[in-house]
């Protein structure tokens, strides 16, 4: 191991290995340090995203509608099957196999393109000194001419519910139940506990999904929100809003082991027992144990690395990207800064377009959007166009037999520029690329109108709705009869 370096990197998650990689292809020599391990306590690439987080939780999204559609989908479609019935042992087998072959891909990446792995840990010293700890304890003095930190974040737990064996879990444990709970809880209705709460839900758990605010999914667009909601209930997530928990208790013993669960709301105090108990009400930085004292690195009051518009910290030659700093806590966001921050090293120019980073929410239908919501366009006081688009009127939306929800794009009502594009359907997280392209090249809705899309295609509603922006869309009776 050598100990000084162009760039050294702690963190390989999205974020982090993005960076490294990219600053090897520069030509700067790289090291990047993880302490992630595996279940059998070896080092693992990858982070969050790639171990406890995106992949394992799209193999299991995956896998359970596949599941649901063979059990009451195929029927229509006149396929017959026999009793269809879930394996979760092989489900687990086969998305942990996804796991490692994705971040072994990322150790092959490494070596490949010359970036050197180090297992441990790492901490910040003054001028860019890193303190590095390997797995067997040992402790070595790093020097770099540029740090990039990419810690990442932890789940955050609540007091009312402590994490209990794999009773009651976070995110991380609830991607590798044993076998479908009975009744299930989760604390929290956002991205995770619609997610997961889908997963077990399809696979036959009684899920409750408790949430402390008044409004579902307050950062979507209200129509599309308020349209997940009512066919989330409808598919069996039993949805409670205002429901803020205020006891999780783990009762009885060995395998009987339940949760007895306690929450307020507008009618007063409710409780419910439950088999299994996920929490997921967030995430934060991880943070802790990253800084020295004097490594000239501000922490905000929330654990986030103080950063300007190029994740540049206040102390010079030192990064920070990903979950670590502020914005969505989304993998593609931190891999666009990680590759932005190994450029602006090696001298390039790149920015981060934070207006037009897209959001998707793997249900299904699954829930997409890029840019403003209308309630915000309304807030800002700022004039818009609305054009939507139901599946419904979809050809090959009928023809899959997939016609829930629509396409919604707000475009300023002056200039007609794209301000946001809002998806509930089937493969809303493939459609809202268009517009996130839409976007960074500032079209206009008569744009994307004037563009032809592929027949029979659900793009072709991402079409229409453009149209509709002008009042001309050709599937449906406009209303608003304008151009
Ligand atoms: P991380 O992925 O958290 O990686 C940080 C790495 O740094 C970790 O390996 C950690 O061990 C290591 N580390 C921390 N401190 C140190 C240290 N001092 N020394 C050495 N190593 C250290 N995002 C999406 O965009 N799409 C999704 O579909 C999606 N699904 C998700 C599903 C779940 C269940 C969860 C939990 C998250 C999901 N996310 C998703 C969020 C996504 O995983 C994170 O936004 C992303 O992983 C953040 O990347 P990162 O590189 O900043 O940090
Ligand atoms: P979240 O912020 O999306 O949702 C947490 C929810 O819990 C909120 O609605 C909040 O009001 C609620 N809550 C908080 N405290 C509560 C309490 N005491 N009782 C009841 N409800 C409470 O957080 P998450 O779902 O844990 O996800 C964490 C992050 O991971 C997200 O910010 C997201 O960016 C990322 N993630 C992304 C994806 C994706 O892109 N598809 C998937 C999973 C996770």
């Amino acid at each position: 191991m050598q100990d000084a370096y162009d760039v050294i990197v702690i963190g390989a998650g999205p974020a982090g290995y993005h960076a490294a990689i990219r600053a090897a292809q520069l030509g700067l020599s790289t090291a990047c340090i993880d302490r992630s391990v595996d279940d059998a306590g070896e080092p693992i690439l990858g982070g969050t995203c790639l171990n406890w987080g995106c992949i394992p939780s799209k193999a299991l999204l995956d896998a359970s509608h596949k599941f649901v559609e063979a059990r009451t989908g195929f029927a229509e479609l006149g396929i017959r099957t026999g009793a269809v019935e879930i394996d979760v042992p092989t489900m687990m087998a086969r998305k942990n196999a996804v796991v490692k072959g994705l971040t072994g891909g990322i150790a092959q990446l490494f070596q490949g393109n010359g970036v050197t792995a180090l297992a441990g840990s790492g901490r910040l010293l003054a001028d860019r000194q890193v303190e590095f700890t390997a797995r067997d304890g040992a402790v070595a003095r790093l020097s770099a001419k540029h740090v990039i930190l990419a810690a990442g974040s932890i789940p955050v737990q609540i007091p009312p519910a402590p994490l209990v064996d794999d009773i009651v879990v976070d995110s991380t444990g609830a991607l590798s139940f044993p076998a479908v709970p009975g009744r299930l809880g989760v604390i929290g209705a956002g991205v995770i506990g619609l997610e997961l709460g889908s997963v077990w839900s399809r696979l036959g758990s009684q899920v409750v999904v408790l949430e402390a605010l008044e409004d579902f999914l307050p950062m979507a667009d209200e129509r599309l929100a308020r349209d997940a909601l009512r066919i989330f209930r409808g598919q069996g997530l039993d949805v409670r809003l205002g429901a803020r928990v205020t006891e999780a208790r783990v009762q009885g013993s060995g395998d009987a082991r339940t949760v007895a669960l306690t929450w307020q709301d507008a009618s007063g105090t409710q409780s419910l027992e439950v088999d299994r108990l996920i929490v997921a009400v967030g995430r934060r930085p991880q943070s802790e144990g990253l800084l020295a004292a004097d490594a000239g690195v501000t922490r905000n009051e929330r654990g986030f690395i103080e950063v300007n518009e190029y994740c540049a910290t206040g102390c010079p030659g030192v990064w920070a990207v990903g979950d670590l700093v502020r914005g969505p806590m989304l993998a593609h966001k931190g891999m666009e800064e990680g590759i932005m921050v190994a450029e602006r090293i090696a001298g390039h120019k790149p920015l981060v377009n934070y207006a037009a980073v897209p959001s998707v929410i793997y249900t299904h239908p699954e829930l997409a959007w890029v840019g403003k919501t209308e309630q915000e366009l309304k807030a800002d006081g700022r004039p818009y166009n609305v054009g939507a688009f139901p599946f419904a009127a979809s050809g090959r939306a009928l023809a899959a037999n997939d016609t829930q929800g629509m396409v919604k794009i707000l475009a300023d009502a002056e200039t007609d520029r794209v301000l946001g594009v809002h998806v509930l359907g089937a493969q809303a997280s493939e459609l809202i690329a268009q517009a996130v392209i839409a976007m960074e090249f500032d079209a206009s809705a008569e744009d994307l109108g004037l563009t032809m899309f592929a027949h029979p295609t659900l793009s072709e509603a991402l079409h229409e709705a453009a149209l509709g922006v002008a009042g001309h869309a050709i599937h449906m009776v406009n209303r608003k009869k304008r151009g």
